[in-house]
């Protein structure tokens, strides 16, 4: 393998240029010295009297055939414009390098930190990523054409649960298959909860497919119950996924969502089936009922999200239960609890924490808290001094606010540049840039409407003064205000509220401008609230 040194100089131009081709070539042999490179392992290719602009020239020719013929390792040159005038050129040939694993090094090593240096190595990035997107859809698509001619399943990291795979296909695993009936049999026969049949399935012994998972979770329960793959159906194409710019999950790796496609689009390919047809719809009947019964009835909660767990540091949720019917009027007393998620998590087996937080019932926490703000608001000439100043970060956050959608704007207009480019070498098609140009516009757009709601909210926040509150708004404040207007009040006195337990008392610690809310609050009625 060798070293290339590449060095070009134009006719007559290199009194204006300042470095001759000897010069260049002294220059890029110190560099590749510098990197341990043998005299005997450089190869020089000189190119006098060419310009930047033709790429046809016969050292760069010369070059390439030697990197297409897998000699060359590395390639030295003093500054990216050796190799191209054109930008689009210059970034074809890195590209070309880049794509044989060829590495670049310029005597100018600063290049990569100045503007014009990050901007190149950015579109290079650019169009790298635009380039394995294209690769991508086409062996998705030739993926795609096997299963449907051949019917075959691709290889997976994780084959379905009942299920082991073997030479492109789906053969039944017959102890997990055990487990998928009696799942199906509890669910529909004895109207287990998920719950239950997680227990069920530790106590026997059962584990999900996952190795990094040794627990089953309610999902991954109901992910059973709902699959077609059990009565032998298994669909290619179904859904589509799509990275969300920016999220990351747990584990560090891009967020995605799914989308289902038309059905027309799936691509069926039949396996053995675990569960009867019969069995399988009265599965997904009794699902139906399940959520029916669940109800979809909005429930407004004063703390809701606003309650961190002082044991184990989970957000707490809230629940309203339907309560246990009452036998002498015969109806039902549903209550509302705050909890501590962890108190009874949704993924089961042995060695899953529970957090030892017990939950509060809603009315008690919320009259408590309620009181607490009152007694602050009802101070007038203290709050109007927390109200100046929570003003004042406010508008900061605003100005910090529609400066950055500023710079996302910028942002967008170097897009529509990229867009332009790979227009130009042919990346995509007119109708493809139209479509890239629409959906930038509507970012814009959307943007824009952002900026301006700022700045809109600012000059209202600065036009208007603090006013003290007169103890009339204060007695209509307790009378009249509705739930959320309420959890406007609150949160805009507290970031959030710890909540632990010692013994009997509860402790509230409140978390923002209220910090010295630390109170404790015995707890009189019982929560009955575990399920
Ligand atoms: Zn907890």
């Amino acid at each position: 393998m060798y070293t290339a040194v590449y060095a070009r100089v134009s006719t007559g131009m290199q009194a204006i240029e300042g470095t001759s081709l000897d010069g260049q070539v002294e220059l890029c042999m110190k560099k590749a010295r510098e990197h341990n490179v043998a005299l005997s392992a450089i190869k020089v290719y000189k190119e006098e009297g060419f310009s930047g602009e033709d790429m046809d020239r016969p050292a760069m020719n010369r070059l390439r055939q030697d990197i297409g013929a897998g000699l060359i390792s590395q390639v030295v040159i003093t500054h990216p414009d050796r190799l191209s005038r054109d930008l689009t050129d210059k970034l074809f040939i890195c590209r070309e390098l880049e794509s044989r694993n060829v590495e670049l090094l310029f005597v100018d090593t600063e290049y990569k930190n100045t503007p014009e240096g990050q901007l190149f190595f950015n579109l290079i990035s650019v169009i790298a990523q635009y380039e394995l997107s294209l690769i991508k859809k086409r062996t998705i698509r030739g993926r795609l054409k096997a299963v449907e001619k051949d019917k075959r399943i691709m290889p997976m990291r994780v084959p379905p649960y009942g299920y082991d795979y073997a030479e492109s296909r789906l053969v039944i695993n017959e102890t997990e298959a055990q487990f998928v009936r009696l799942i199906y049999q509890w669910y529909v026969c004895d109207h287990m909860t998920m719950r239950e049949i997680g227990n069920q399935l530790t106590e026997m012994g059962a584990e999900p497919k996952r190795a990094e998972t040794k627990s089953w979770s309610a999902s991954s329960i109901q992910k059973i119950l709902r699959s077609e793959i059990y009565i032998g159906r298994y669909y290619y194409n179904r859904r589509s996924t799509r990275k969300l710019k920016g999220e990351r999950t747990k584990n560090g790796a891009p967020k995605k969502t799914y989308t289902i496609r038309d059905e027309k689009e799936w691509i069926l390919v039949e396996v053995p089936a675990i569960i009867d047809e019969r069995l399988f719809r009265l599965a997904q009947e009794q699902r139906g009922k399940n959520t029916k019964n669940a109800g979809h009835v909005k429930h407004e909660y004063l703390l809701k999200s606003l309650l961190r767990c002082g044991h184990c540091g989970r957000r707490w949720e809230a629940t309203t239960y339907s309560g246990r019917l009452n036998k002498l009027t015969g109806t039902r007393e549903s209550y509302t609890c705050y909890r501590c998620p962890n108190r009874n998590p949704k993924r089961f087996g042995h060695h899953i924490e529970r957090c030892s937080g017990r939950s509060i019932r809603a009315e008690v926490l919320d009259d408590y808290v309620w009181s607490l703000v009152m007694k602050v608001i009802s101070d007038p000439q203290a709050y109007a001094e927390r109200l100046t100043c929570s003003k004042e970060s406010l508008m900061n956050e605003l100005l910090l606010e529609s400066e950055s959608i500023g710079r996302l704007l910028q942002a967008k207009d170097k897009e529509a540049g990229k867009i332009k480019l790979m227009f130009r070498k042919a990346f995509i098609d007119a109708e493809e840039m139209e479509q890239e140009f629409r959906s930038l516009q509507a970012e814009k757009n959307a943007l824009q409407e952002r900026e301006q709601a700022c700045l809109e909210r600012l000059s209202q926040l600065r036009n208007e003064s603090v006013s003290v509150i007169e103890d009339t708004t204060i007695e209509r404040i307790i009378r009249e205000l509705r739930t959320e207007e309420k959890r406007h009040i609150i949160q805009s006195l507290v970031h959030e509220f710890l909540i632990s337990r010692e013994g009997a008392e509860i402790r509230v610690t409140a978390i923002g401008f209220l910090d010295e809310l630390i109170t404790g609050l015995r707890e009189e009625r019982e929560t009955g609230a575990e399920s």
